[in-house]
This record gives C-alpha cells, structure tokens and sequence, in this order.
C-alpha cells in the first residue's frame, strides 16, 4: 500500500528510501525550501560522516530558505554534509569532486512554494540537466522527477521528460511513470532506475 492519500512528493520519498543508502552522495537538484534536502540528508548521513548532499537552486530565497530548514532540523555535523550551490543545476557535475558517483539526482519541478511563480525550471535546462545527471549516475541509481501541469509551461516541460526517457537504452535504464488518472493537475511521478548490471 504505497499511494491512498500521500502526496507526489511523499510517494518519491517511499522510493528514494528503497534505494538509497547511508553514506551515499545524492544531489537534490530543484533545493527550493528544502524539505526534499533534508529528507535526502536523513537517508544519506551516518556517524562516520560519510554522506553527502549537493543542492542546487537558482533563487537565493530558495537557498536560504533551505537553509533555515536544515538549521532547525538537524544537528551542525549532519548540516556539514550538505553543500548548498546558487546555479543551474545543468552544470551539477562541475561542481562535484572528481569521480564521484552520485546515487540518487531528485528534481522536484516547476516554481518556488511561496515564492515567485514565473520564475519556473524550463524544458531547455531540465533536459541539460537530465544529461548531465545519467553522467554522474551510478549503477543501480535512480533519477526521481515530480512534474507539475497545472502551470504554463509545465506539460511541455513533462513532454520533454518524457521524450528525454523515451530515448534512453532499455539494456541500461528502466523509465516508469506514475500519473493519477482521475486528477487532470496532479503533479507526475518520473522515475529513471540505472540499472546494475551494466
Ligand atoms: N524541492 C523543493 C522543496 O522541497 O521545497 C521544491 C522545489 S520547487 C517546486 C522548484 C525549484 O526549482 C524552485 O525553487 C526554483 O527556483 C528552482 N529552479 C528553477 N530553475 C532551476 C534551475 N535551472 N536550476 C536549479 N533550480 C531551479
């Protein structure tokens, strides 16, 4: 039992939890206020301070917001092993250290809850950052997208998603969708499993 009345964003964490593991690397790549951030810091961070967070925004309001959050969440050492970065998340494997294996990238898509509406992630740059993610993936990784509709530009923004998965090799990666059927705006669920033995 997984759906009933969770929302998209709760139902992406029941997925994360089954895949990612302490001491991992993840990058949240859509930071906005931050509760993606900290769900993703509680799976990765263990007492040897393994864990990593990277997230990235290009609002500072976004950033700062996310890191009031974390502030008042978790404790200064799990906080160290988040690193906030004010860019476009296209350019997400510049800012890694060399040769790192990401293990989860979430995107949660369209404009900041509370913040400016027109300022929106864009198809151009989402699929940028699609590319640069399958980059850093590591096997048996997972690329997690929430995909909202109900603002312009949101189903374009879905179809790019789509067509970016559409083309993706099915000896290498497993593309599913989870989309309510009986909600016209529910946002939807994308998910991208690399898969191990490849
Ligand atoms: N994950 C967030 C949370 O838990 O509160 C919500 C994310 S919100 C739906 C989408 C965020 O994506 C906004 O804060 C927006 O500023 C950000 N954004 C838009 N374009 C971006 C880009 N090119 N790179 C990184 N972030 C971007």
């Amino acid at each position: 039992y997984i759906f009933g009345n969770k929302k998209a964003t709760e139902v992406a964490h029941l997925v994360w939890e089954r895949v990612v593991r302490k001491g991992d690397t993840v990058i949240d790549a859509t930071c906005g206020n931050g509760y993606d951030t900290l769900a993703m810091l509680k799976m990765v961070a263990d007492e040897s301070g393994q864990g990593r967070v990277y997230g990235f925004d290009i609002q500072k309001e976004a950033l700062g917001s996310a890191a009031s959050l974390l502030e008042e969440s978790v404790n200064p050492t799990e906080k160290e092993l988040v690193k906030l970065f004010l860019r476009c998340h296209s350019t997400m494997a510049e800012v890694l250290p060399e040769d790192t294996s990401v293990r989860l990238v979430a995107f949660n898509l369209g404009y900041l809850p509370g913040g400016n509406k027109t300022i929106i992630t864009e198809s151009q740059t989402t699929a940028e950052a699609l590319n640069a993610a399958i980059g850093i993936l590591m096997p048996g990784g997972l690329i997690s997208l929430v995909v909202y509709v109900g603002h312009p530009g949101g189903r374009e923004e879905l179809v790019t998603v789509e067509e970016f998965c559409s083309k993706l090799p099915v000896e290498k990666w497993s593309c599913c969708k989870i989309q309510m059927l009986n909600r016209q705006l529910a946002p939807i669920l994308v998910f991208l499993f690399r898969k191990c033995w490849n």
